[in-house]
């Protein structure tokens, strides 16, 4: 019988269940490009149900404890004493999510003899030490497409809510002001403006196509490049780095995972490189680009706006300076974890975990780590071999 560790961000400060906005949700086919939506043999939870959370469960301690298996659910993740580290001796498998990230380093992994199994229940697993994974010979997996979507809406939200300075105006608004030339001396159409992707993946490739319709030039980067059907169909300009397409844009949104070739790709060198007044949109990972070096450019005003939900550490401490620089758009780390978005990662999770109990294969696309080397999406969009941290 296995021993489930799940680590899950706190449940709303107003009580769980929250009152819910809708009741039901859209029922999707498939995603973009065929594959398959997660095919767990059960749930038990209704899809719409806040599930993302402590006392959701992501709806699997019924599945679970009616097998015999030992399902601990918490969000204190932090310190030597927390509730992980403590549970972490026995645990055959962690789930974690990136928004309230269970941090699974190498020490963290050597205190965990029996863990064979490190779960996102989400997209990104930057958080679990990927070379400690190898060596180690544990699995990570992650529930793939689960909400690629509903970043790419965030994202494409943000791009807007900067470029029209749509947040400071709504201060405005909601201040009981007027004042119309405060509102829109900082605000721009996106329509003419060269926008780009680092990283045209399933996030990537979600953004450049909603971003078709507002008349914009488009641009990415990627490792590999798309089909040229695809280039043709969004006019996409290509560029062979990062650092061609940063200084060709007057917009840029990161959607590449977070590993050595990306770290701190968005340096102060690069910065320097783009054009005056342009604007970042991160909602990949905090630590893809310069903490600082961004603050540097809002106030310089050599970047007009930044925005993402990344953070590093999250949560990010109260005193983080992306809280209070000048013209960003922060939310905390909620693209992906929509009520929406929750239904699908829950019910990956759980297909993941009835694969790996029953000692069915994982899904390929569902896999970062597996028999001692990088597989599935992991052996595509990752390295390793190099830890992050010694990037820095
Ligand atoms: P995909 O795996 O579909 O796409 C990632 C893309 O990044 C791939 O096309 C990959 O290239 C490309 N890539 C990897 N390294 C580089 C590099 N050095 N330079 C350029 N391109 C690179 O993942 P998703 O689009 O679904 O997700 C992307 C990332 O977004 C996740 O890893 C995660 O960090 C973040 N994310 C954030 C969420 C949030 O809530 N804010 C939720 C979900 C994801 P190729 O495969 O062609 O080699």
């Amino acid at each position: 019988m296995a021993k489930i560790v799940c680590v899950l961000y706190p449940d709303p400060v107003t009580g769980f269940p929250p009152q819910y906005a809708r009741t039901s949700l859209p029922a999707l086919d498939g995603y973009p490009g065929g594959q398959t939506l997660p095919t767990p043999e059960g749930l038990d939870f209704t899809p719409g149900e806040l599930v993302g959370s402590v006392s959701g469960e992501l709806g699997l301690r019924e599945f679970l404890e009616s097998r015999g298996h030992t399902l601990v659910v918490t969000s204190d993740k932090e310190g030597p004493d927390s509730e992980l580290d403590r549970e972490l001796a026995d645990a055959d498998v962690v789930i974690s999510q990136p928004f309230w990230p269970a941090y699974l380093t190498a020490e963290r992994i050597a205190r965990a003899p029996k863990l064979k199994l490190a779960l996102t229940a989400g997209i990104g697993s930057d958080h679990v030490d990927l070379d400690a994974a190898i060596a180690r010979g544990i699995t990570v997996a992650e529930v793939t497409y689960s909400n690629s979507i509903s970043v790419a809406e965030h994202a494409v939200m943000q791009i807007l809510a900067l470029v029209r300075n749509y947040l400071p105006s709504h201060k405005i608004a909601a201040e009981g002001g007027w004042n119309i030339a405060d509102c829109v001396s900082h605000a721009y159409d996106l329509e003419g403006m060269d926008v780009g992707v680092i990283a045209a993946g399933r996030i990537g490739q979600a953004v450049l196509r909603r971003l078709k319709p507002f008349g914009v030039r488009l641009h990415y980067t990627d490792k590999r490049r798309l089909p040229r059907e695809v280039e043709q169909e969004l006019g996409l300009t290509f560029h062979a780095s990062a650092q061609e397409l940063a200084r060709n844009i007057d917009v840029v949104s990161i959607h590449a995972p977070l590993h050595p070739e990306t770290q701190n790709l968005f340096d102060e060198k690069l910065l320097a490189t783009m054009r005056p007044g342009s604007y970042i949109v991160n909602t990949a990972r905090a630590q893809i680009v310069d903490r600082d070096a961004i603050v540097r450019a809002l106030e310089s005003g050599q970047l007009a706006g930044y925005a993402g939900d990344v953070w590093y550490p999250q949560p990010a401490p109260a005193d983080h300076p992306w809280r209070t620089m000048p013209h960003n758009g922060m939310t905390p780390h909620i693209s992906g974890t929509t009520l929406t978005a929750q239904a699908r990662y829950a019910a990956g999770t759980r297909e993941i975990l009835e694969d790996w109990l029953q000692g069915t294969p994982i899904r390929e696309e569902y896999l970062i780590v597996d028999g001692g080397r990088l597989a599935g999406t992991g052996a595509t969009s990752y390295t390793a071999g190099e830890k992050a941290e010694e990037k820095n």
